[in-house]
């Protein structure tokens, strides 16, 4: 059994990981961003709201995302555990999520936070942006939403750093590299 987090910075590859740490540990990967995108994508309701903010590279408000969330934990496939990717954000976001995992009485194993460098991560993203045409990958979008990371993003590392379930890995390197030295922390994470 699983439940954990995967919080970095955009264009650290979290998303990538997330998919490779599902297939290995065989838990669900729920990313809060691509299920926004599928429903800007269907232009549900849900994605016609979304899209106001994530194209500004804002966050999305609490009121649609967290009971989002709560909607998606509540689904029979991730009885099994699951992994995070994208949420929460905020430290409100934190306290959102505490409350679902205690109705379910379900606690946290592992949080991974991947790091790079900001300079790094507008070259790759401006590089990803060329590929997928995502069109929350501009400059100055990319600069705004690394800008709310540190602002914000890094105030639920330190919360989860504080309860003593975080651990870092170097985001920087080949894929197949940085999965080596995920799964290796996880390990250790849950030998701990
Ligand atoms: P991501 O694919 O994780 O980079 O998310 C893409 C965009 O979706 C973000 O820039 C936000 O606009 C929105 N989003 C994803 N997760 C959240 C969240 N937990 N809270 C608010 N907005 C979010």
């Amino acid at each position: 059994m699983t439940r954990m987090l995967i919080i970095g910075p955009p264009g650290s590859g979290k998303g990538t990981q997330a998919e490779r740490i599902s297939e290995r540990l065989g838990v669900i990967a729920i990313s809060t961003g691509d299920i926004f995108r599928a429903n800007v994508k269907g232009e549900t309701p849900l994605g016609i709201e979304a899209k106001k903010y994530m194209d500004a590279g804002d966050f999305v408000p609490d009121s649609v995302t967290n009971k989002m969330v709560r909607d998606r934990l509540g689904e029979d496939d991730v009885d099994n555990g699951f992994l995070l990717d994208g949420y929460p954000r905020t430290t409100a976001q934190v306290d959102y999520l505490d409350g679902i995992l205690a109705d379910g009485g379900q606690l946290l194993d592992v949080v991974l936070q991947l790091t790079a460098d900001d300079e790094e991560l507008v070259t790759r993203l401006l590089g990803r942006a060329k590929e997928t045409g995502r069109t929350d990958d501009n400059e100055a979008v990319i600069r705004h939403r690394l800008d709310l990371y540190h602002g914000q993003t890094e105030a639920v590392v330190a919360k989860y750093a504080e309860r003593g379930i975080l651990t870092r890995v170097d985001g920087i390197g080949g894929i197949d590299e940085v999965t080596d030295r995920v799964m290796q922390a996880i390990k250790e994470a849950q030998s701990a």
